[in-house]
């Protein structure tokens, strides 16, 4: 029988439908990489100047292609970075514009290797320049919120094969983070814990959908109440406030736990299309405390396409049930 699951960071409901689905390797994927080099690509090393003028790098040595890690204004920004214009109507027509920023960081120079092939450290150091750019865009003043995510395969959103984060700054605060926010909050009033600590606790007592337990630095999980099959989520352990905040050995631990759980799900189901999602703290505020909140990412393979259920009413169907999505992936060499 399918299930109702809730999830307590956004409060709201999943079915977790699992006689629907097959064994876990049917979820398998056509591959999302690309296959071949791409010598147009703006994104490789020798095309520096095919791009918005450079942000910030890390570099081998002083010579402009040498670069590991390298970030950019996005060419087609989704938010202008012009000053923030209001227009609050007063009426139902209130709108906005300018007041953010949205960058690229280039995960590496390989064209061919996205960030499952990379070494933990390297992607330890792409959470690194993450970090750096998540407190730099907290000193716009118009900045309310940062999104960053990675869009992976042409179906999951990427636009270029050429393997990259996406950083968005925004003058509004998007509607769940602002969900999981008031979550967090009426938790920590109601019982002086923090939503993510006894989610870990209780995801280590119970032991059914724990990839990592914390050995390394990060836990990893597939949670409860997934709203899709194969869904992870990943967390610095001991838990951390504020992504910006982070000592360098969390940022490092949770980025090496990000390249196994993405290798995990290539060595399983043929390097699908997936989105991942860091759920990083909100513009702090001069003298806030936050004590509610903690930072984590998640992926989300995109095995099926949602419909009408999903888009209409914001409920999900999930045909794998995350403790059999746990124990295949724990299993699998990566
Ligand atoms: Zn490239």
């Amino acid at each position: 029988m399918a299930e109702l699951r809730r999830d307590p960071f956004l409060d709201r409901w999943t079915l977790i439908a699992a006689e629907r689905s097959g064994r876990p390797r049917d979820h398998r994927h056509a591959p999302a990489t690309p296959a071949k080099p791409n010598d147009q690509c703006p994104f490789c090393p020798g095309r520096e100047e095919d791009t918005p003028p450079e942000i910030d790098a890390i570099r081998e040595d002083e010579s402009v292609s040498s670069w590991r890690i390298r970030v950019i204004p996005n060419l087609y920004p989704a938010i202008g970075a012009d000053p923030l214009s209001e227009s609050l109507s007063g009426g139902l027509f209130d709108s906005m514009s300018g007041g953010g920023r949205h960058e690229v960081i280039v995960d590496s120079p390989d064209h061919l290797l996205g960030l499952a092939d990379l070494p933990d450290a390297h992607a330890g150091e792409v959470l690194r320049m993450l970090q750096r750019r998540v407190r730099e865009l907290y000193t716009v003043p118009s900045i309310r919120s940062v999104a960053p995510f990675k869009n992976h395969g042409a179906p999951a959103g990427a636009s270029l094969e050429h393997s990259h984060l996406q950083v968005v700054g925004l003058p509004a605060i998007p509607p769940y983070i602002a969900l999981e926010r008031e979550a967090a909050e009426h938790f920590h009033r109601d019982t002086g814990k923090t939503l993510l600590d006894e989610m870990v606790e209780w995801e280590t007592k119970q032991n059914r959908r724990t990839i990592e337990t914390g050995e390394r630095g990060a836990v990893v999980y597939c949670p409860f109440a997934s709203r899709f099959p194969f869904q992870v989520a990943i967390s610095p352990w001991p838990t951390q406030e504020r992504f910006a905040e982070s000592p360098p050995g969390a940022i490092a631990a949770v980025g090496g736990a990000l390249a196994r759980s993405l290798r995990r799900i290539k060595n399983l189901l043929g390097d699908p299309p997936l989105n991942v999602f860091f759920h990083v703290e909100t513009r702090p505020e001069p003298g806030e405390n936050t004590p509610a909140h903690r930072w984590r990412i998640e992926i989300f393979p995109r095995l099926a396409d949602i419909a009408g259920l999903e888009i209409g009413s914001g409920m999900h169907i999930n045909e794998m049930a995350p403790e059999r999505a746990a124990e295949t992936l724990r299993e699998i060499s990566f």
